[in-house]
């Protein structure tokens, strides 16, 4: 069987640097919020160019925190999109406010602009505060932040853009990690900047939330340690993460060009026999999913197990969209319908994606697909 996302081949590259920075944590004994955090963080800045990371335990965590710090509380309305992965909208009623779930654009997967102003119309004839709105850089390509900040602006809300997927895309000359009031990421082993373990940062050009989320992420620290200004929580990243993350993150602008190859290979292969993604002009996706469509009437379990019998694995990301999830479906969502959601659930299939995917493999991969499909 193929990987679905080759993580040794990256570790065999990096082994030896790796062992040697978490060789230094180890020598220098601080582990919780020592130098290789700081260091970290300031490369992590350097690299979107906003000017202020904050990192911490997880993804979810981070999102969490971001909302923390622009004081989101119950009953407050916060725009999430519907096709993501559950932790963009579980943090919102963590902190009892009420998530919004707007539909998606279907050729890009991400939030849908029109369908965001009905769901502001909904939530503001539901005479709900208006605070905060969350586009989410599927499969690793930007959201429109374009057409989606006006409209945030104008509601006078916060923009929080979720880059798990996406950070270090790029959108018009900017770079995801650096759009939005705030930004969040997801250090998980398998994200396109993965470590060995849970890790997630916040990046934002913003002083004042910056400071807020340094204290939150430290159980609401004040300069004195014993005299906390905030109720915040314990979400650090450890040293030894930000340590491998330092050797990861030095070669991750030259692995999204790999996976830019990859991508391209993909559209060589396949672009006649199912619907490849699209990448809109001045766009560039970090690819943390290659994700393509099956043409309609295609029976795609019997698809995925054909590929996996000819040892080519497949995922779906996402088989059921949140606003039809147990834990969500009774919050509102596009008075309108959610139909680009439904229908991309019901016939996207991803395939392998890593920046060391090689031609060879992915001829495997185009000629299993096309057999499955043909069957
Ligand atoms: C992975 C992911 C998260 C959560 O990250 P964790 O580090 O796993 O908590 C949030 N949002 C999106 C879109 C993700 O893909």
């Amino acid at each position: 069987m193929l990987p679905f996302i080759d993580l040794a081949a990256q570790q065999a590259r990096l082994r030896d640097r790796i062992d040697a920075a978490i060789g230094e944590v180890l020598d220098g004994g601080a582990y919780i919020l020592g130098p290789a955090v700081g260091r970290f963080e300031d490369e992590l800045s350097a690299f979107c160019g906003a000017r202020h990371s904050i990192s911490c335990a997880n993804g979810t965590d981070a999102l969490l925190l971001a909302l923390m710090a622009l004081e989101v509380t119950a009953g407050d309305a916060v725009f999430v999109p519907s096709f993501t992965f559950a932790a963009t909208a579980e943090i919102v009623p963590c902190l009892g406010a009420v998530p919004y779930f707007v539909d998606i654009d279907p050729q890009t997967y991400n939030m849908d602009p029109e369908s965001l102003k009905r769901c502001i119309e909904k939530a503001a004839r539901d005479g709900m505060p208006l605070k905060a709105v969350i586009p989410v850089d599927l499969f690793g390509l930007p959201a429109d932040i374009d057409a989606i900040e006006p409209i945030a602006r104008e509601s006078g809300m916060a923009i929080v853009c979720d880059t798990a997927q996406g950070f270090g895309g790029k959108y018009k000359g900017r770079v995801a990690g650096a759009m939005g009031d705030l930004a969040t990421t997801s250090f998980f082993p398998a994200k396109p900047l993965g470590c060995y373990g849970d890790g997630g940062a916040i990046t934002t050009n913003d002083e004042k939330l910056a400071d807020s989320l340094r204290s939150l992420r430290n159980h609401g620290a004040g300069a004195d340690k014993y005299d906390n200004i905030h109720i915040g929580m314990n979400s650090r990243l450890d040293s030894i993460q930000a340590a491998i993350l330092s050797v990861k993150l030095s070669i991750f602008e030259e692995e999204i060009t790999m996976r830019q190859d990859v991508a391209a290979r993909y559209v060589e292969r396949l672009a006649d026999v199912v619907a490849v993604p699209t990448v809109p002009e001045g766009l560039t996706s970090t690819w943390a999913q290659y994700t393509v469509r099956l043409p309609v009437g295609a029976d795609r379990s019997a698809v995925q197990a054909k590929l996996r019998d000819a040892g080519v694995p497949t995922a779906i990301y996402y088989p059921i969209p949140l606003h039809r999830q147990t834990a969500y479906r009774h919050w509102p969502h596009d008075p309108s319908g959610m139909v680009a959601t439904d229908e991309a659930a019901e016939s996207v299939l991803a395939l392998p994606m890593h920046p060391y995917l090689e031609a060879g493999d992915q001829d495997r991969i185009a000629e299993a697909l096309k057999g499955a499909l043909a069957a």
